[in-house]
């Protein structure tokens, strides 16, 4: 892994300038070699047509002077694009980069991933048979610890991602413990159902019941035991501001935060269509975005979004709650004892 001191000055400076969109995740492919229960994406396989490796570049390029500090690499599976390594060099050199596997491509892709500050692989249990289950593939649980276990040993800073659910709630916390023991963070991510809305961008969450937290005390127990966890252990990689928002929305059915869409965070499609959330409609293409960002009809969009209680993604909540210059010190703060092994990892590697 390469962190210029080019990059990290340009990262720390537009982390510091105010009203600017810090995340960004782009679904480079709608292709995904899956079949997960709980996820629309595979049964919407027509879409072949993407943004080509020259676009993404520009692509990228528009994003950095937006002000974007962090960007999310996800799919479908980004890992399936057959430009993805000089995609992930490039998206790198700039941006705090994270890269999405499920599991089945890691290895195979594991000289593009060391360019990337952290790839995020998704497992759900350490229940080998609830996972292929969930999965809808025989083999993706044995795929997936072994994905982890590889980059783990080569030194790539490879996170494990979890999907909370119904089906995983009561053992969430051993989980954690399982990976962290063994120096592998963990950051999670929050199953989610896409009620039908006007025109979005693409749809994600599928309706499964089983997937539905339905104990929500169990959950409200989960984020103040994660909450304790961070004081004593490295690895968690979820702000406790956030573990407080997630608790107050099970335990009380409230937001205590406000949707930054299309201020804080947008999303692009693999046509390189940009909205405020997956769930919103486009309004943009990537390359249109610097002209269209400070317009009214976006300003109105922002007002709208702002009101908005669709959904309860975990990235989206993040975001939200870390949208200005004094959460990401926050953030900063909040992960402190990360960052440092994170600095002293590289201080090795570079030794
Ligand atoms: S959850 Fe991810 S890995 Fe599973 S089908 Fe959807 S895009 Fe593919
Ligand atoms: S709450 Fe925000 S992220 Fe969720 S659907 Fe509404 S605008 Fe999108």
């Amino acid at each position: 892994m390469r962190v210029s001191s080019q990059k990290l000055l340009g990262v720390m400076k537009r982390s510091l300038t105010p009203n600017r969109p810090y995340h960004a995740q782009w679904l480079l492919t709608r292709r995904c070699n899956y079949r997960c229960r709980g996820c629309n994406v595979w049964t919407d396989q027509l879409h072949a047509e993407e943004v080509s490796t020259d676009e993404v570049k520009r692509g990228l390029d528009v994003l950095r002077k937006l002000g974007v500090v962090e960007i999310v690499l996800s799919g479908g599976n980004p890992l399936l694009r057959s430009d993805i390594d000089e995609i992930i060099d490039y998206a790198s050199r700039f941006f705090v980069t994270t890269v999405y596997d499920n599991g089945s491509m890691a290895i195979e892709k594991i000289d593009a991933l060391r360019k990337a500050d952290f790839v995020a692989i998704s497992l759900d249990t350490l229940d080998e048979e609830k996972f292929d289950y969930i999965r809808g593939v025989r083999g993706a649980w044995k795929t997936a610890m072994q994905a982890l276990e590889t980059l783990h040993d080569e030194g790539i800073q490879v996170g494990v991602s979890p999907t909370i659910s119904q089906l995983n709630l009561y053992e969430i916390i051993d989980f954690t413990k399982h990976f962290i023991d063994r120096g592998i963070p963990v950051w999670y991510c929050l199953y989610a159902y896409d009620y039908p809305t006007e025109n979005p961008l693409f749809a994600i969450g599928k309706k499964r019941d089983e997937f539905e937290i339905v104990d929500t005390e169990a959950m409200a127990k989960v984020c103040d035991t994660l909450i304790e966890m961070k004081n004593e252990h490295e690895g968690i990689y979820i702000t406790t501001k956030t573990l407080l928002a997630l608790k107050h929305l099970f335990q009380n059915n409230q937001r205590t935060w406000t949707c930054k869409a299309l201020q804080a965070f947008f999303m692009i499609d693999h046509l390189g269509r940009v909205a405020g959330c997956h769930r919103k409609e486009p309004v943009a293409s990537i390359f249109e975005l610097p002209e269209v960002w400070d317009s009214q009809r976006l300003q109105s969009l922002r007002q709208k979004y702002s009101e908005c209680t669709q959904c309860s993604y975990l990235c989206y909540i993040f975001y939200s709650i870390h949208s200005d210059v004094k959460s990401n010190l926050g953030i900063l703060r909040d992960q402190w004892k990360n960052i440092k092994l994170l600095l002293a990892e590289r201080h090795d590697t570079k030794s």
